[in-house]
């Protein structure tokens, strides 16, 4: 090694040392006389004295050195003298007095600074990635990474789960985005997709006797660059057989609650995490991904306002919709203006309107309803939203689904308003009972919840001929600060259950046949009960290092478009390669 030691690692246990330190330069201040280096490798920075009395030859070589230079000092460590010790740094009791200095490669002046956080354009640190990754918020990103996924695979290990790795190339998978299609240069006309998830193969490993299956798999999904998303990602991806569904929730209940004990400073909430069926999550909070980390849960006045004048209300009741409502403690004292920007906010939401009712903190009370309801019918739904004088109470009146789902992201807006979201707790709760299809107006047909492999609940296998809407399935999401962060279920295991569910959804058996005739085909061979999970990785990671979004803890990521800046991709392919692949591009449209 060109080092003996670590930067990072130098201590005054080591002084009198002749120790030999290389990386990069972090910054050099020149006091016209003795030079001062600080010298960064992954593990840290120590500081490094030229002086030209003692080394003239190393003072020169510190002379001409530059930020990011790559050198190699070797020397003698000290004891700094009183007034140059520096508590902020690890080593900043002692310093590395530099006998020899070597220039091992010097550097161009950087598009931005390295050795502090000063926020730069992204595209700019996507494009010099591998400078990005120097700076040390970086660096501990991708470590801590390194360290959570490390710790999976140990945990998994000592449970008795094999790692295998499936294929890239592959065919089409359920997951219900878009594929990567990837041209078949020996096979005309024939494309290979990416995987959306190791699904079929992990299902098949099953069949194939493994048991316990577990893998960090890259995942590819073609959708639109909407919200916080990569094309490609990384889950942990597992599979086991003869298990229900609570053995899976135990056990990576148990691999979170590890990796946020051993490899984070984090603390849990609630241990163990809370378990909300669907229902009751989309009920109390109007989302199936609920943040726990506050109250604030919705009320269903729909008993009383039903019986009131004010038609909206009635009229939805009396069409078996839902009045939901939102108690915001505190901003009963909102001016109009500012509760008419939450009324277009509803509206951008799906809601026809939202009804609010501001409790003045004085008894004067302000509201777009209120005149048309009796003292007594007032007092009943103050009372009902627990409304104390001050706070502000929010209305909508629609399908259970629309008004849930409106007052959901009014209660987020507000939890962020009300600055109850940033808090430093993980907030982890399971959510079961999903309905297995949801119903598709366009297509007419039901579409899987969450894949076309989620078994029914035992007792609500009779419902896929009578009243699959009620159906339950068997998946369960583990979701953390209102973040999805994993998901999965039980599969179905026998075939007539799977063409059941393959005719609800619309595919004929030809299609499936095409499309999915292995899996039908290998789970006619003695097919285990089976169920498994996939957690995501970056999301994961992203969410224990406090980071705002998946780019800060993917080393290499995508921006929102799906741009690669640093490489260029997607680039134009060669002529020959597309006639090699037998392709012809179309001019797209223009506009
Ligand atoms: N393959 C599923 C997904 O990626 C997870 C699972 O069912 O195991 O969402």
């Amino acid at each position: 090694m060109l080092k003996t030691h670590h930067a990072g690692d130098l201590r005054k246990e080591h002084v009198g040392q002749q120790v030999a330190v290389a990386g990069w330069v972090n910054r050099r201040r020149d006091h016209g006389g003795l030079i001062f280096i600080d010298l960064r490798d992954r593990s840290g920075i120590v500081q490094v004295l030229a002086n030209p009395d003692a080394a003239p030859e190393a003072h020169s070589r510190a002379e001409e050195a530059r930020s990011e230079y790559v050198i190699r000092v070797q020397g003698e460590v000290q004891l700094r003298p009183e007034g140059r010790l520096n508590p902020e740094l690890p080593t900043g009791e002692i310093e590395v007095v530099a006998s020899e200095i070597t220039i091992l490669n010097p550097a161009k002046t950087p598009p931005f600074y390295i050795y502090d956080d000063t926020p730069v354009d992204e595209s700019l640190r996507l494009k010099y990635r591998y400078l990005d990754l120097r700076r040390q918020r970086m660096q501990s990103n991708i470590i801590l990474r390194h360290r959570v996924i490390k710790y999976i695979r140990d945990f998994l290990d000592e449970r008795g789960f094999i790692e295998v790795e499936t294929p890239i190339l592959f065919k089409t998978t359920p997951e219900g985005a878009r594929d990567y299609l990837v041209p078949s240069r020996i096979h005309p006309g024939k494309f290979y997709a990416l995987p959306q998830s190791p699904q079929q193969l992990k299902q098949l490993l099953m069949v194939a006797g493994y048991e316990k299956y577990f893998q960090i798999a890259r995942c590819f999904r073609d959708e639109d660059q909407r919200g916080d998303r990569q094309p490609e990602f990384t889950q942990l991806d597992l599979e086991m057989s003869f298990v229900e569904r609570e053995d899976v929730m135990a056990l990576i209940e148990a691999l979170v609650i590890g990796i946020v004990d051993n490899c984070t400073e984090r603390k849990l909430l609630v241990k163990p995490f809370p378990c909300l069926r669907w229902e009751e999550a989309m009920a109390r909070f109007g989302t199936d991904r609920p943040d726990l980390r506050f109250g604030m849960e919705l009320a269903d006045v729909s008993d009383l306002a039903g019986e009131t004048e004010f038609a909206v209300f009635r009229d939805v009741v009396a069409a078996e919709g839902r009045v939901v409502g939102l108690r915001v403690p505190g901003c009963g004292s909102y001016p109009r203006a500012q509760i008419d920007k939450l009324v277009d906010m509803a509206r951008d939401e799906g809601a026809k309107g939202l009804a609010w009712l501001a409790l003045g903190e004085d008894g004067k009370d302000r509201s777009s309803f209120a005149k048309f309801l009796s003292e007594d019918q007032l007092a009943k739904l103050v009372a009902r939203m627990d409304g104390q004088p001050g706070d502000l109470l929010l209305f909508v009146a629609d399908r259970a689904r629309v008004a849930r789902a409106v007052l959901g992201s009014m209660r987020l807006e507000f939890g962020d308003r009300l600055g109850l979201r940033g808090g430093d707790e993980l907030s982890y709760c399971w959510v079961i009972d999903f309905p297995l299809f949801e119903w598709d107006e366009e297509r007419s047909a039901w579409d899987p919840s969450h894949h076309l492999f989620t078994s029914p609940a035992a007792e609500d296998v009779e419902l896929l001929d009578t009243d699959p809407g009620s159906a339950r399935g068997l998946q369960y999401d583990l979701v953390c600060n209102g973040e999805e962060v994993a998901g999965g279920s039980i599969r179905i295991h026998q075939r007539q259950v799977q063409e059941k569910v393959f005719e609800l959804i619309g595919l004929d058996l030809e299609t499936a046949r095409e499309r999915f005739g292995h899996m039908l085909e290998a789970f006619e061979f003695g097919t285990p009960p089976h169920g498994g999970i996939a957690a995501g990785i970056d999301r994961f990671v992203m969410l224990l290092a406090r980071e705002p979004n998946i780019r800060e803890v993917i080393a290499f990521p995508k921006t929102q478009q799906a741009l690669d800046l640093m490489a260029g991709a997607p680039s134009e392919a060669e002529p020959e390669q597309l006639q090699e692949l037998h392709i012809r591009l179309v001019k797209p449209a223009a506009g």
